[in-house]
């Protein structure tokens, strides 16, 4: 789908130099990706948007209607073979289609709960019989599905699980236990369950409601969302078929695990959706309310925070398409089989959790501008502001926290150095060279082109990963994966490093079509700030590893290796912000 002559390894970006051409943006959306984009806003703005009150008073027969429209739409098995109702489509589509339908975010929960929990697990790891009897009628929406990992004491150390599943002498199951916080738990009818086989093997099961001793509990009272259902789910001698084990006994981790890959890069592009709908709302509302007799539009500080909106929603979107194109790019020309695709997304785990943690953060600083630019509106129920910013807070909670992606993203990235797979310690060692011979030309020439001073930053940037993680591996050793608060830092670098070049490789390949200068202005404004989190973060990681003349040397070394470029911010948020005004929203991706 892109035009990358071979594959690309996950996490390889961070080892050379991106080129405009080897990226899947918004601007390469093909006619087949554009109709699925269509056909899902059309979806939403006409049968979701209108009845999201009724969602919310928790009318789960309609909730069901409109899971069973999606299913009418194709919307429900993009990835899934046609042979089961689904339309077999590249992960570009099924971008598009989760980044609109997050505007309704309580249907989102809903949808997300189907499409990406339960019917991806069963496509990834079904077998051929077990697809057969589930993926139809998922896929048409004839049947509602979810997931259910987290338990009251396992959230986040997901493989505590209590649930335990004990073999019984036909080969069935019986399960004993409680889920908890379930999407869609009021009304499933098949849910992903994990379990202990005999209190010890984490395996993953597809139970039926319909099954005897399945039950749900009581709805959550939560904080947003109220359009979704959220309950425990009990398990109370719950009799399981032997057919219905999903994947291996003992393997529960590998469904899970794989599910998630999937489900974060897939919430990532929701947020990315969410942002875009908000700053619409909040350039509309800037251009209509008046005071002091203009338009507060006009004034300089809510410029500041509508170009600061795009900058950072361009930056996640660039990521996200950026994503999705390097996981379809790596599943060209593989078998088209459920674990070659698992394959695919664990490659990508690394970038699914930036696209995750990237997304939601975006998404909850433009939610709170938006907020802010209503005004009193913001703060009351008349305007949609206000549940916007309630409902997407979960996203920093829910499929991994942020604080758990944050230590995977580094995490997986040494294992993967360690084990050879990405020579992230020779490069490091390299660049200890190259920093003490400074005569030693750097490795790229970029020659004069759009955003050169920028590309030139984006790969210091990538120099500053090298010099932080080298440095955590080698003075750590493997007490590394004790100090979570340089893990942490180094996510962030990571993440500013591959949002800052897929804005900056995306916005030199926007060459045309009229939105050039906006295109650079967000590329510009983001790598300029990206800069000096950097600094702030690569000085707080060193200082956690080093102190006196070693933490000099390192610092010292920091100053040689980033080099940011004096922009006027002022004016390029300034840009941005009037042509989001003008054009009454976000005009990068239409
Ligand atoms: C609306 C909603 C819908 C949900 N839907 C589903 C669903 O469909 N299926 C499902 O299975 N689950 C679902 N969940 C559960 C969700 O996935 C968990 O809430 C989440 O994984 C966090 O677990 P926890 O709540 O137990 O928090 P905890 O794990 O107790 O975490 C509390 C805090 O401690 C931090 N923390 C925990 N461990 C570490 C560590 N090792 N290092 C550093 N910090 C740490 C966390 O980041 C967090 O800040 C849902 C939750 C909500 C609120």
């Amino acid at each position: 789908m892109t035009t990358t002559s071979s594959a690309r390894i996950g996490g390889s970006w961070l080892l050379d130099e991106g080129t405009p051409d080897e990226l899947f943006t918004p601007e390469k959306m093909t006619d087949e990706h554009r109709l699925m984009a269509q056909t899902t806003d059309e979806f939403v703005s006409a049968e979701v948007m209108p009845v999201l009150d009724r969602l919310e008073q928790k009318d789960w027969a309609l909730n069901r209607a409109l899971v069973r429209r999606c299913g009418d739409l194709g919307l429900l098995g993009l990835s899934a073979p046609e042979e089961y109702g689904g339309l077999d489509l590249d992960k570009a589509s099924a971008l598009v289609v989760v980044e609109r339908i997050a505007r309704s975010a309580s249907f989102a929960t809903t949808y997300g709960g189907q499409a990406n929990l339960c019917v991806l697990p069963l496509v990834l790891f079904g077998t051929t019989e077990q697809k057969a009897q589930y993926l139809p009628r998922l896929i048409s929406g004839e049947m509602v599905g979810a997931y259910a990992l987290s338990e009251s004491g396992s959230g986040s150390d997901a493989m505590a699980a209590k649930t335990r599943a004990v073999k019984q002498g036909d080969g069935s199951w019986v399960l004993n236990g409680e889920k908890m916080w379930i999407s869609n738990g009021g009304f499933a009818d098949v849910i992903i369950v994990f379990a202990k086989v005999d209190g010890e093997h984490f395996t993953a099961f597809i139970v039926e409601r319909a099954f005897p001793g399945v039950s749900s509990g009581k709805e959550e009272h939560k904080m947003g969302l109220h359009g979704s259902s959220t309950t425990p789910i009990l398990l109370q001698d719950a009799r399981v078929p032997a057919g219905n084990v999903l994947g291996d006994v003992g393997k529960g981790h590998k469904v899970a695990l794989n599910t998630l890959n999937y489900g974060r890069f897939s919430l990532g592009a929701m947020c990315t959706g969410g942002s875009r709908a908000a700053i619409g709302d909040a350039a509309r509302y800037a251009a209509a309310r008046r005071q002091f007799g203009q338009p507060i539009a006009a004034f300089g500080a809510i410029k500041h925070k509508l170009g600061e909106m795009v900058a950072r929603t361009y930056a996640v979107e660039s990521l996200a398409y950026r994503t999705a194109g390097l996981i379809d790019d790596r599943l060209a020309g593989t078998a088209k089989d459920g674990a070659s695709m698992a394959r695919a997304f664990e490659e990508f785990a690394v970038e699914a959790s930036i696209a995750k943690v990237a997304g939601s953060e975006t998404l909850d600083y433009v939610l709170d501008e938006n907020v802010q630019i209503h005004g009193g509106n913001g703060f009351v129920t008349d305007y949609s502001a206000e549940r916007y910013y309630r409902d997407a807070r979960v996203n920093r909670i829910f499929e991994g926290t942020n604080e758990i992606n944050r230590l995977l993203i580094p995490g997986m990235l040494m294992r993967r150095a360690l084990k050879g797979e990405l020579p992230l310690i020779s490069a490091a060692r390299r660049l200890q060279d190259e920093i003490l011979t400074p005569s030693v030309p750097g490795s790229a020439v970029i020659e004069r082109a759009p955003l050169a001073d920028e590309t030139r930053v984006v790969a210091s940037f990538k120099k500053v990963v090298l010099l932080v993680l080298g440095t955590a591996m080698q003075t750590l050793g493997e007490k590394v994966s004790e100090e979570q608060e340089v893990l942490s830092y180094l996510a962030d670098i990571v993440i500013d490093t591959f949002a800052a070049e897929s804005a900056t490789l995306r916005a030199r390949a926007a060459a045309s079509g009229g939105l050039e200068a906006q295109h650079r202005a967000a590329a510009q404004l983001f790598v300029h700030d990206a800069a000096q989190r950097v600094d702030a973060a690569a000085k707080n990681a060193l200082s956690g590893m080093a102190d006196g003349d070693t933490l000099r040397t390192l610092l010292a070394a920091l100053r040689r290796v980033l080099k940011p470029v004096p922009v006027n911010t002022i004016a390029l948020r300034r840009l941005l912000a009037e042509a989001a005004t003008a054009r009454g929203g976000y005009i990068l991706n239409v």
